[in-house]
């Protein structure tokens, strides 16, 4: 029989606020950890990914010993980012709800000092932060850690990722060596052993699953991709998955706007979170994603740190991160609190050498899966739809009176007419954009990176007009020295150029439509005298149009979902002056 938590050895009132919480067993890393921290105050380090539990891993047994009546500083808890903080520090209000003397504090920067100073003041017996607050208020006595019992260091690998090492030594050092030390991390690489082997004291170690190893609950799959097909597998798998709940990671908070962008563009629920953002803005976009207001959330890892969701059904590395232990972070996102989950990694055939190494810590292999055709995601987008009629309530209240002119009206068709006009209505849209969609997976030897042959297949390019044209004495080699001045990217490439009397047209590679307008808009050059104006061509304008009435917005509002309407990050872009005006 499963132990449950009283078995541990926790007293009435953390059961009772477990029973609140709805904890009923204790997880793995919780059923080996507890015991051990309240019997002994032998050193510990735990192997745990996140969404092991492992916040009450530590936590409980700390609120199980720490003495209320004593309102010194007892028990100090690093954590890798204020996200992350701030949820170890609710956890701990919870599990200490029945012990009303008991306090808890969290100090982050980015807050105001001098109000977590008057907090620290007031006596509190645990103290979560982050590390560079912790030194500060360290620093100006307000912190005094000389009682401490308890030091955790939770995610240790992603606070020496974050280059905290400094701050990490500065705490270690201020901390008596009586302490208990509790070191928690996903991945033990180089840095971490070190740590442990300076300021522990034989440990004790403990697992839950094997070390560096990703969660049995996640399926690795990868996809192959070139850079002009990136972008749109990254739309199909979100279009085959009518329900998907991701985390689309990049590498760079440039690529996470630019892809949080195109696809907020092209209809799919998505924002992005990365640390341009305010706190107050990133607070804003985990709310909305946490309450699945967003479906696809683009992030840098270290702004996707502190985001506590189970039940994501995807991870996505829309480039695979440099160190192998994020691919770690990043899929242990997915496959949490006993759910299934993908993740996904789309890789170009000189980023494909780096799945080995992955391979080799997972312990797994990861499958490769192709691309999803059009004719796939609209059989699945359809049967979606079905299945969302099927499902849906029909409020007869609301309606009644309506029915008998509706009725009469449709009243000529038969029943299989009215099913093929209802279902036309709604997917002959997306039908038309995938119509003669290309196979993603026939990768042509132009198209390959770095073997590009300077011209490039019409659907990923953007034709673009300019109201420059022979009477100004335009010609190509002065066109593209007018499109390479305005910055927009020395590797974009420009494609077909016709040149006419008063006008011409010009081809940029697609994923750089945006960036060319807004280039041209912002710089608002002048050729010969004359204000230069661009646009994108009707064709590309209609095939947008029709994808956003029909295709992918269809997904949102033709089957059922909202269609984006928070606008947040055009919103926050224009407050912020920050980034690229966003284009309407
Ligand atoms: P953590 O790994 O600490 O971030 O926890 C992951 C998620 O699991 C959090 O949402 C916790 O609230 C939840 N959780 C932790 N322990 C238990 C438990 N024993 N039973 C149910 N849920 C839990």
């Amino acid at each position: 029989m499963s132990k449950t938590f009283s078995d541990l050895g926790l007293k009435q009132p953390i059961n009772d606020a477990l029973i609140d919480l709805g904890y009923e067993n204790p997880t793995l890393i919780q059923e080996k950890a507890i015991p051990q921290i309240l019997s002994s105050d032998e050193d510990l380090k735990a192997f745990a990914q996140t969404g092991t539990g492992k916040t009450a891993a530590f936590s409980l047994p700390i609120v199980e010993l720490a003495n209320e009546n004593d309102k010194n500083t007892q028990a100090i808890i690093l954590s890798p980012t204020r996200e992350l903080a701030v949820q170890i520090g609710k956890n701990i209000e919870d599990f200490s709800k029945y012990i009303p003397n008991l306090k808890v504090t969290t100090v982050y920067g980015g807050a105001n000092i001098e109000q977590q100073i008057r907090q620290l003041k007031k006596g509190v017996q645990i103290v979560v932060g982050t590390p560079g607050r912790t030194v500060d208020l360290i620093r100006r006595k307000a912190l005094k850690l000389s009682n401490t019992k308890w030091l955790v260091l939770d995610e240790a690998d992603e606070m020496l990722n974050m280059g905290f090492k400094d701050e990490l030594d500065q705490v270690l050092e201020a901390t008596p060596d009586t302490k208990q030390t509790l070191l928690f991390s996903a991945t033990f690489p180089r840095e971490v052993e070190a740590i442990a082997k300076n300021y522990m004291h034989n440990p004790v170690e403990i697992t839950s699953g094997q070390k560096n190893q990703g969660s049995d609950n996640v399926t690795h799959e990868f996809y192959q991709v070139t850079e002009k097909t990136r972008y749109a597998a990254l739309k199909r798998i979100a279009d085959v998955n009518p329900n998907i709940y991701a985390i689309v990671f990049c590498r760079t908070r440039r690529e996470t706007q630019e892809i949080a962008d195109k696809l907020i563009q092209d209809g799919y629920n998505a924002d992005s979170l990365h640390g341009d953002l305010s706190q107050a803005q990133r607070d804003a976009v985990m709310d909305k994603f946490r309450k699945k207001n967003i479906q696809m959330l683009v992030a840098t890892d270290v702004a996707a740190r502190g985001l506590d969701v189970n039940n994501l059904t995807h991870v996505i590395n829309h480039k695979l991160p440099d160190q192998i232990e994020n691919y770690n972070h990043r899929s242990g996102r997915t496959g949490r609190a006993g759910n299934k989950g993908v993740s996904i990694a789309l890789v170009n055939r000189k980023e494909k050498g780096k799945l080995h190494p992955i391979e080799r810590t997972l312990k797994k292999k990861f499958i490769k899966t192709a691309i999803p055709t059009g004719k796939e995601i609209c059989e699945i987008q359809l049967f979606h739809l079905i299945d969302k009629i099927h499902k849906s309530e029909v409020n007869t209240s609301e309606i009644d009176s309506f029915l008998p002119s509706i009725y009469e009206k449709l009243n000529d068709f038969s029943r299989e007419e009215l099913i093929q006009k209802f279902v036309s209505l709604e997917f002959n849209s997306f039908l038309s954009y995938y119509e003669n969609a290309p196979d993603l997976n026939n990768i042509s030897s132009r198209d390959r990176e770095g073997g590009s042959s300077g011209r490039s297949s019409r659907e990923n390019m953007t034709r673009f007009f300019i109201n420059l044209g022979r009477k100004d004495k335009l010609n190509p080699p002065k066109l593209m020295g007018l499109i390479n001045e305005q910055g927009i990217n020395k590797n974009v490439e420009i494609g077909a150029i016709d040149i006419l009397d008063t006008f011409s047209f010009f081809e940029i590679d697609r994923e750089f439509e945006s960036f060319t307008l807004e280039a041209f808009e912002s710089n608002s050059p002048e050729f010969n005298g004359r204000r230069v104006n661009i646009e994108i061509t009707k064709e590309r304008k209609d095939r947008k149009r029709s994808r956003r009435r029909g295709g992918h917005s269809s997904n949102k509002g033709g089957f059922g979902r909202v269609r984006n309407q928070n606008n947040s990050s055009s919103d926050r872009r224009r407050n912020n002056n920050r980034g690229r005006k966003p284009r309407r």
